[in-house]
């Protein structure tokens, strides 16, 4: 059983390197922005308290993301273990977790605010299937339309330059310092997240002890 959390500023590369590493070892992503999103895309009763705070790009109040985690992880489909995107986020969601669950490592990304701007600021979404794709790294084959499956490509309604600012704000204000509570555990493995997708991934591996993922 193995227990991540992918910590790191928005546009750090969280997302994907917790995919990447769930994939390679049958682990459950579970990411507390997609959900929120979804909930607020399908008009449900929890999209409906969310939808504010996130549209403002503001952190969405504990209570809530603690409960989403919960109810998430109480489906326990997560049978060799779970990497955790995105949460937690400051310090009461982070001793919520604590308490409740243990972990085996806090992955920290690290990128320059610079580079955080740029990349949120060049995000695009597809509005119809979900996949990330960016102005700089990952553009699309044809101007503002997906790939995959043909859908068009939106900005994300957060990813304004004033509320990227204010969450990187929050993160450095709210969030790094949770780290201090993991690194006490010496639980926390840093990487470089300004290198090719291939390479962070590569070292987080590495770091983690994990050097080829579970045979089929
Ligand atoms: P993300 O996709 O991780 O950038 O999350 C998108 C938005 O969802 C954030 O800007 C917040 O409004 C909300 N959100 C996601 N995770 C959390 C969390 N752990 N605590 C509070 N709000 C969150």
């Amino acid at each position: 059983m193995r227990k991540y959390i992918v910590m790191g500023a928005q546009g750090s590369g969280k997302g994907t390197q917790a995919k990447l590493l769930a994939e390679a070892f049958d682990l459950v992503h579970i990411c507390v922005g997609d959900i929120l999103r979804w909930n607020i895309q399908h008009h449900t009763k929890l999209g409906a308290r969310a939808k504010r705070s996130v549209t403002a790009g503001e952190l969405v109040p504990d209570e809530l993301v603690s409960e989403v985690v919960r109810t998430r992880l109480e489906q326990h489909d997560w049978n060799y273990g779970f990497v955790l995107d995105g949460f937690p986020r400051d310090r009461t969601q982070a001793e919520f977790f604590l308490e409740s669950y243990d972990i085996d490592a806090v992955i920290l990304l690290e990128v320059p605010d610079m580079v955080v701007l740029d990349r949120v600021l060049s995000r695009r979404l597809c509005a119809n299937c979900g996949l990330d794709f960016n102005l700089i790294h990952h553009r699309p084959v044809r101007p503002d339309t997906c790939d995959v499956c043909g859908g068009k490509l939106v900005t994300r309604p957060d990813d304004t330059l004033q509320a990227v600012r204010d969450r990187l704000a929050d993160y450095h204000r709210q969030t790094l310092p949770i780290l201090e509570l993991f690194r006490r555990k010496e639980l926390v493995v840093v990487a470089d997240g300004t290198r090719p997708e291939s390479q962070v991934q590569a070292e987080i591996r590495q770091s983690l002890g994990l050097s080829s993922p579970i045979p089929a």
